[in-house]
């Protein structure tokens, strides 16, 4: 299903609240999809209840609502979707692409930690089901902003993981099964993203769905080069002050500060960054914040009251 007008996304993994990473990537997205005059989707990528922190799927929602970061439709919830995954799981498992797996984690670790073979000594009650990717399978795409990249996936990823030995979808699954679903064509995120963009162009193909187009947003790394949404230090975004920080994240995504100049509504803000915004001038390459970059009111203070 591929939808008639442009069709962006944000899918945000509900681990913790949204830092300035994260809402960097959603702004991009956002402007992106809009100034296209396209459609902007939202999805919560609830697949790993292990890694799931309870509350931060709502506080991540009504941070976007405060930044105005609005969605067309209804939010999809990956946990919800299960029936999807498996019937692409079933396809592929029809079609011999995909194949039970009962290798451990440190039976592959010793066979130079790249799945080619199984070589799982005994059946395990709790099997994984991963992709079959046969030797040859170079990946060739033309990123937005990172221009043409190439990945071997065989020699360098191997055989992936498409359900986990613990039951639960893995990434790559969910999120080929789910932009297709969604009718996403432009996949705009973070550049933390851009290794795992071959393996599912391989899913789709296998699957008989449309390939998108890739952007990899830069990423905020801190004075040590620590990715900042990652890193201890991060701190939520303040979006009690939701204009003074896109102010800032406008600035981060190489837009020209004068186009927001004299605006200090939050919708004029948005009406004037989607007429000013110009994708040429999006960095390629990561942002190395010096310290002190990113201050109130881009930060929430840790000691006042949210
Ligand atoms: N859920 C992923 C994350 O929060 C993003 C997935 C994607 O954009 O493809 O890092």
């Amino acid at each position: 299903m591929t939808s008639p007008i442009p069709c962006g996304r944000f899918a945000p993994s509900p681990t913790g609240l949204l830092h300035p990473g994260s809402l960097l990537a959603a702004f991009g997205s956002w402007l992106l999809a809009r100034h296209h005059g396209g459609l902007w989707r939202l999805r919560i990528e609830d697949v790993d209840p292990p890694r799931t922190v309870a509350g931060a799927a709502q506080s991540q929602l009504q941070a976007l609502a405060a930044f105005g970061l609005a969605h067309d439709g209804e939010v999809l919830w990956q946990s919800a979707r299960g029936d999807a995954y498996q019937a692409a799981l079933d396809v592929l498992l029809a079609g011999g692409q995909a194949f039970v797996c009962h290798c451990s984690r440190s039976e592959v670790a010793a066979s130079g930690g790249i799945h080619h073979r199984c070589v799982a000594q005994q059946p395990r009650p709790d099997p994984a089901v991963r992709f079959r990717v046969p030797a040859g399978s170079v990946v060739q795409f033309e990123d937005g902003l990172r221009g043409v990249q190439t990945q071997d996936v065989h020699a360098e990823v191997g055989d992936f993981v498409l359900r986990r030995a613990d039951g639960c979808w893995a990434y790559q699954l969910a999120v080929v099964v789910d932009d297709a679903a969604q009718g996403v064509t432009e996949v705009v995120r973070g550049a933390d993203l851009l290794d795992s963009t071959a393996r599912q162009i391989l899913l789709q193909q296998a699957l008989g769905l449309a390939v998108p187009r890739y952007w990899h947003l830069p990423l905020l790394l801190d004075a040590p080069g620590h990715k900042l949404s990652k890193s201890l230090a991060a701190l939520p975004v303040d979006s009690a002050h939701p204009v003074p920080v896109l102010r800032q994240l406008w600035r981060l995504l190489g837009q020209a500060p004068a186009a927001l100049e004299g605006v200090d509504d939050l919708h004029a803000l948005l009406a004037a960054a989607l007429r000013g915004f110009d994708p040429a001038r999006l960095p390629r390459q990561d942002i190395l914040l010096p310290p002190g970059a990113l201050s109130a009111p881009m930060l929430q203070n840790p000691l006042s009251p949210t």
